[in-house]
């Protein structure tokens, strides 16, 4: 596709540089078949800005309810080419309106979060099984997380037990958001899980993340909160983001309203590291990798 506006640019380039028509012309049927061969390897650019996105790792958390209703989030959705979304709330209240509002848009996962229960303290809160167990019974929800482990504590580990054996009988990915180590221990409990490592793992540097993706076949990475990052420190980012790129997720991680207020940014900023890959990669990233993990076939919004 790629090809022809290719060629057209070379012409157009000739004739500015004042070179006859007819030596452009004949020099088209080369640039065609060279401009191909280059093109699988030439960067997108530009044109991410027509690629749909598919953002792995939203939050409809209850402070944002009312300032962001849901046709606000989709509107903010449909503004940034943002074709689908996997959502995670606390508490999960939000992620099921979003759902019911716009449910070949939006899909769920199910956050443990809500009342007294949070990052720091669900894997010790009395009856969170049950509770899990009753809103899968309940919902549609396609993950288990967005949750955290801060570090490894033993006493959790039969709890963790628990959590995956709900996944492994749901068949449910689990979306963790936690250092290399929580990730490792997850596969020593259950090597079949399939787990969505949040943030690529938020600070751990591109080799671990790398190191970590070729350990485990079933190991994705939503990169969000790391586009900065990705694009201050490309150098070592490209060869893992392009080792993994079958593995790799965008998000915004609205967390707090002011991710909202910033939406349109995020997702531009996330086009603006994409748009440094060949089309095949970008396009894997943007939106296809989510696509098959869940199911989905997305429609582009505009
Ligand atoms: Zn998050």
């Amino acid at each position: 596709m790629a090809a022809p506006s290719l060629l057209r640019t070379c012409l157009v380039s000739a004739l500015l540089a004042g070179a006859p028509m007819a030596a452009a012309l004949l020099a088209g049927p080369m640039l065609t078949s060279r401009a191909m061969a280059d093109d699988a390897d030439a960067p997108i650019g530009d044109a991410i800005r027509d690629v749909p996105i598919f953002d792995a790792h939203m939050h409809y958390k209850e402070p944002a309810w009312g300032p962001y209703p849901p046709e606000t989030v989709i509107e903010l959705m449909n503004n940034s080419g943002v074709a689908m979304a996997l959502v995670s709330s606390t508490p999960d209240e939000g992620t099921i309106q979003l759902f019911e509002y716009a449910p070949d848009r939006i899909v769920p996962e199910l956050r443990p979060y809500h009342g007294d229960a949070g990052s720091g303290n669900w894997t010790k809160t009395a009856g969170m099984m049950d509770y899990l167990r009753d809103r899968l019974a309940r919902y549609p929800h396609e993950g288990l997380g967005e949750f955290h482990v801060h570090r490894i504590d033993p006493e959790d580990r039969s709890f963790l037990g628990e959590i995956v054996a709900l996944a492994v009988q749901h068949a449910l990915p689990i979306h963790v958001h936690s250092g290399a180590a929580p990730v490792a221990l997850f596969y020593e409990l259950e090597p079949s899980l399939t787990i969505i490592w949040a943030h690529a793992g938020m600070s751990e540097p591109p080799d671990v993340v790398d190191d970590l993706l070729s350990r485990h076949p079933s190991l994705y990475a939503d990169t969000s909160f790391r586009e900065s990052e990705i694009l201050g420190n490309w150098q070592q980012w490209e060869p893992v983001i392009k080792r993994h790129a079958d593995r790799l997720m965008v998000g915004t991680d609205t967390w707090v309203n002011s991710q909202w207020t910033q939406y349109e940014e995020i997702i531009a900023s996330n086009r603006r590291w994409l748009a440094r890959l060949p089309r095949v990669t970008a396009e894997k990233i943007a939106f296809r990798n989510a696509q098959q993990l869940f199911g989905r076939q997305i429609k582009h919004p505009h």
